[in-house]
This record gives C-alpha cells, structure tokens and sequence, in this order.
C-alpha cells in the first residue's frame, strides 16, 4: 500500500470497478456516484493534478481525455456527457492523483 489511494487502485491493491484499461490508464467507477454514469480515469503513473500531467507527460494527459471518450463511448451516453478534473483546493480536488470524472446518463444542468 502507498499513500496515494489511486496508485493502490492502479495496482489493484486497493478494489475498484474497473470499466476501461489501457496500457497507461486505468477508469473505475466512482465510489460515490453524482450521475448514473460516473467513471474516473486516471493515468497508472502518479501525477498529482492534470496541470502536473500536463507539464510532465502531455501525451499521457492526452491518452487519459482519449480514454474518457472510450467510456463515454463504451456507456453510450449518446445524450452527452461531462468531463470534469478539479485541480487544486479551490476546485475542492480531494484524491492529489490526476484524474478525469466521465459523468452523463441524466441531464446534467449548468455547471455551480
Ligand atoms: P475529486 O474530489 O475531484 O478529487 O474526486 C475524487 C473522487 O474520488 C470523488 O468523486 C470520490 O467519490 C472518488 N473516490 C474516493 N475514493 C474512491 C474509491 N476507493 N474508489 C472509487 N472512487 C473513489
């Protein structure tokens, strides 16, 4: 076990639903969803925010967006989906691993 929650979840010491994989990514549900479909992506290196990920490794920030559409695609939210990443305290970011939140499956309404 690490002190990161989702480094233990990419390493499967930790259990988690996991919905999409990809060499560098990993997606799993959220444990606590806020729509009918709420998956987080997350790249299986450590990063602690997006804006870290994106200075470090912009290709692998790129493979986690590319891997949030798959989910998209995979839970046919047809209607339209969500993509979300809070970065930082202000943005109430509570897991300091990068990750990427698919939400959809019910009209979402305007973001506040
Ligand atoms: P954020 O608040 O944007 O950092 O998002 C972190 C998300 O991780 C929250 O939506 C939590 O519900 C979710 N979460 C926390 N622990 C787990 C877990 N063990 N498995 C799945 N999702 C989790």
């Amino acid at each position: 076990m690490s002190d990161c929650l989702f480094c233990d979840i990419a390493r499967a010491q930790v259990p988690a639903t996991v919905v999409h994989e990809t060499e560098r990514t990993l997606a799993f549900r959220d444990i606590h969803p806020q729509a009918p479909t709420h998956v987080l992506v997350i790249p299986r290196d450590h990063h602690a925010d997006v804006a870290s990920l994106a200075g470090a490794d912009p290709t692998l920030l790129a493979e986690v967006f590319s891997a949030a559409v798959a989910v998209a695609d995979q839970e046919a939210l047809s209607g339209g989906y969500r993509l979300l990443s809070n970065t930082g305290a202000d943005a109430g970011q509570s897991v300091s691993h990068a990750h990427v939140h698919v939400l959809g499956g019910r009209p979402l309404g305007p973001l506040g």
